[in-house]
């Protein structure tokens, strides 16, 4: 019998993998290292039972890949090699507007792209490389964040920086989160009874990352992250959208490139503005008990995003639906309430009871009936990679 499909997503200092049988919407089971490479490196099986899966001392990806691996080996969840593995891979660069099959030439290309996404694309490959050892004979996919905001239009895509830094370096608006935006799109499509090409939407993924796309008739046509995922939304450790005029100010404090990257990529957002965490979770309790800096954190996290919810309306001609995803869209009324506050003129209106009912993974709608539609759908980005790999695994067996 046909082994089942592995969904890789192999992080800086993390690797989830989830195994589909059948039912390519749900696992049948997934695994998760964390703190990889540190003194804290620890994994689990997400089963009933939680299992802790054993790790060396500071393992890295490649003792992870094989501890992982050899437990859904001896629980029996993987009896033999997978029948194909699907890779989530960050950046894409212009060269994917779609998924591939993996061979040495996209290999080389995704490396190519490392230079666009130096913190990302290291990590997705070594997860290909650590899985192609293993299973040399699976055919293996790469599916891209990039991929789905490829049809941004350029009036999106460009900075306006000297036209060479694009042509010369790729200078310009990638976006992010493309496989969940997708998702969102096929299942408010669905919710809707339309086809997706005449669904037009305005997605918003809020998790650690965070971003929202404008999509119209099915087709991304702007987003909020730009040449990394840094750019846009206040984020859990990321600051969003700054002046680049700062970065005079944080030379002259002495502060190198390297230390600049880590302030606006792992020191900012939620836990730089609130001095405490970048969970939104903590700093909604925090802000019930009277925190300050989690009040003051939330309330720049909801207007960020509803500025940004403004602008997407400029791309669209007509809006089907507002979504609300990721763990924050999905679990947080609170957040959701606080930013359409600042949407009314532009016609949406939350229903309090609707809102407070959808506050734990509930797809449903949350609107007034005078309000324009606004829906809270949880994301699935395994489910669109399962669906991506086993696509070339069908077109395989057609050919063959
Ligand atoms: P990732 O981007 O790592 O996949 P998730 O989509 O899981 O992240 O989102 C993580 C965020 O969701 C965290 O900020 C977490 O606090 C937030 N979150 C989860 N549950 C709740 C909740 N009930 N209320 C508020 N925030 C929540």
């Amino acid at each position: 019998m046909a082994g089942p499909l592995l969904v890789v997503n192999s992080g800086s200092s993390s690797l989830k993998l989830a195994l589909f049988k059948d039912d390519l919407e749900t696992p049948v089971v997934s695994a998760l290292a964390e703190r990889l490479g540190t003194r804290e490196a620890r994994a689990v099986l997400k089963d009933a039972a939680r299992t802790t899966i054993p790790l060396p001392e500071q393992a890295g990806h490649h003792a992870a890949v094989e501890a992982l691996v050899s437990t859904l080996h001896r629980l029996e969840w993987l009896p033999n090699a997978p029948r194909g593995i699907g890779h989530r891979v960050v950046h894409g660069g212009e060269r994917f507007k779609a998924s591939a099959r993996i061979d040495a030439s996209v290999a080389a290309d995704i490396e190519a792209c490392a230079a666009l996404a130096p913190l990302h694309n290291p990590a997705n490959l070594e997860g290909i490389h650590l899985l192609q050892t293993l299973f040399p004979n699976t055919p293996q996919v790469a599916v891209f964040d990039t991929a789905f905001h490829q049809t941004l239009p350029e009036h999106a895509y460009l900075y306006a920086l000297p036209r060479e830094w694009y042509e010369r370096c790729g200078v310009r608006r990638y976006g992010f989160h493309g496989t969940s935006h997708l998702y969102i799109l096929q299942q408010t499509a669905k919710r809707l009874g339309k086809p997706p090409e005449e669904t037009s939407l305005i997605s918003a993924h809020l998790g650690n990352g965070c971003s929202v796309a404008a999509i119209a008739n099915g087709r991304s046509r702007d987003t909020s992250m730009g040449f990394t995922p840094l750019e846009g939304l206040v984020m859990g450790t990321r600051s969003g959208d700054i002046d680049p005029g700062l970065f005079d100010l944080f030379r002259r404090e002495g502060l190198q490139s390297d230390q600049i990257t880590a302030l606006l990529n792992h020191q900012s957002g939620l836990l730089g503005l609130s001095g405490l965490s970048n969970d939104m979770r903590t700093l909604v309790e925090a802000e019930r008990d009277g925190h300050t800096g989690a009040k003051v954190a939330i309330g720049v996290f909801c207007f960020r995003l509803a500025r940004y919810i403004g602008a997407m309306m400029s791309s669209l001609e007509q809006l089907d639906a507002l979504v609300f995803t990721g763990g924050i869209g999905e679990n947080s009324p609170e957040v959701r309430k606080r930013t359409l506050s600042h949407l009314k003129l532009l016609g949406f209106d939350v229903d309090e009871t609707s809102n407070a009912d959808h506050g734990h993974q509930r797809a449903g709608a949350i609107h007034t009936g005078g309000s324009r539609r606004i829906l809270v759908i949880p994301t699935n980005e395994e489910s669109i990679i399962a669906r991506d790999t086993q696509y070339f695994l069908d077109s395989d067996n057609r050919h063959s």
